[in-house]
């Protein structure tokens, strides 16, 4: 690596380092509170597993770069230089950590990894050494974005095929049973790509008789994995853009974590309120705007939390609250809500498809599942859903994995 390369590194990690952050670098008291907390080092118990081992590599480069000593006397050790091996390094701590902050809710300091992380991954972009894959499917969904128009047709067209699958589900649906673009709705549903991820909501808020339509962009935000705050403001922008156009209330996000929490919290204010899709079907179950029948789902049936959605955006006792309301054979995780294990599959390692390190580092959430007793175990994030189903196989845990919307799908009440 040569010296401007080192410079502009430099220069990069000098436009992260707000008070928060310095202060996340600077305080951390090696206290190892947060080492038992991350499921990767309950799986591999290795230091460069821990949260405070992956924020070291990223803390030595501030020492390094940003820090007296590191600068006067680097010898001294403790400190890192951008090279070859460095670059190694923070690959290995960023994409180890699925940014599911399990360690922040231990740590007296409330030191954020993930943010520190999100420092590795912007210099992993700068040197081009980010995982490609993720670039790719960032890429792919700007520039799928940027096709609507010449899409929009074929698009319409194939949501009107599903017509029949959503009124399998409930008969009374209005015509079209999926609207598309409708400039008056109250809620744009943002779904992802794929019917699964339309058909059982399209049927839920059919029967709640709520004023819906369908987004055009999939809520999906590969750049929030990558770690690319450009093009995740890109991939968000486009559905507050069309939120705005369409003068919705609501964007009610599909059963995805990360686009939820993107949107809820990481766009600042908008004019309308950004809602997981759980939260919907809970407050219709208030509302008495739907019906469940218990007798459809007699399985024991557990719930993962997904880290994004629970104790990183607060939605907790929706989905248990739903869940009851689905079966009288609901049974806990232990531990559950903000202490839930992460499923391992966060942080695009999903998206990355590789498998072996996602299934040894989740050994602990497998033996949790195992735990339960459960035949079933529901989860409202996609990703939390292929990598259950992923560590069920691996591990021959004999369960099935459902969306909680399909649940409650298969169970509304039909009239009469
Ligand atoms: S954010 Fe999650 S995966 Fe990353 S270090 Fe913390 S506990 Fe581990
Ligand atoms: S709990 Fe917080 S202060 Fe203690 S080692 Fe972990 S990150 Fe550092």
């Amino acid at each position: 690596m040569d010296y401007q390369a080192k410079q502009d590194l430099k220069a990069l990690f000098e436009t992260r380092l707000n008070g928060v952050m310095r202060m996340y670098l600077d305080t951390c008291a090696r206290c190892g509170l947060c080492v038992e907390s991350c499921h990767v080092y309950a799986s591999m118990p290795e230091l460069r597993y821990t949260a405070v081992g992956r924020a070291e590599v990223v803390r030595k480069i501030f020492k390094r770069y940003f820090k007296l000593e590191g600068k006067l006397a680097p010898w001294l050790g403790e400190v890192l230089e951008f090279n070859d091996g460095t670059m190694e390094k923070l690959n290995e701590a960023a994409f180890s950590c699925t940014g599911c902050r399990r360690c922040m809710v231990h740590c007296p300091f409330g030191i954020d990894t993930q943010q520190v992380m999100a420092i590795a991954k912007a210099l992993l972009i700068g040197a081009d050494r980010e995982p490609k894959i993720l670039s790719m499917l960032a890429a792919m969904s700007i520039a799928k974005g940027e096709g609507m128009n010449m899409t929009r047709a074929s698009y319409a067209e194939a949501l009107a095929n599903l017509d029949q699958e959503v009124r399998a589900f409930w008969p009374a649906s209005p015509v079209p049973a999926i609207p598309y673009e409708k400039a008056s709705a109250d809620v744009l549903y943002v779904p992802l790509a794929g019917s699964h991820s339309i058909v059982p909501a399209a049927a839920i808020m059919n029967a709640a008789g709520e004023n819906w339509t369908l987004s055009s962009f999939e809520a999906v935000n590969f750049g929030t994995f990558l770690g690319d705050a450009k093009r995740a403001s890109a991939i968000s922008e486009r559905i507050i853009d069309e939120a705005l156009r369409l003068g919705v209330k609501e964007v009610a996000v599909v059963e995805c974590g990360t686009a939820f929490r993107v949107l809820r919290h990481m766009i600042g204010e908008q004019p309308f309120k950004v809602s997981a899709f759980v939260e919907l079907i809970d407050r219709y179950l208030a509302q008495g705007r739907i019906k469940v029948d218990k007798s459809m789902h007699k399985q024991l049936t557990t719930y993962h939390d997904p880290c994004q959605i629970a104790h990183n955006s607060g939605v907790m006792e929706q989905p248990m609250r739903v869940l009851r309301a689905v079966t009288d054979y609901f049974t806990e995780m232990t531990p559950n809500r903000e202490e839930n294990w992460c499923c391992g599959g966060g942080g695009g390692l999903v998206a990355m498809g590789e498998l072996e390190f996602r299934m040894k580092s989740s050994r602990v959430k497998a033996e949790q599942l195992r735990a339960t007793g459960a035949r079933v175990v529901a989860t409202a994030c996609e990703n939390c859903h292929s990598q259950l189903s992923d560590l069920n196989e691996h591990y021959g845990l004999g369960m099935r994995v459902e969306f909680l919307s399909h649940l409650v799908a298969r169970a509304l009440v039909k009239p009469a």
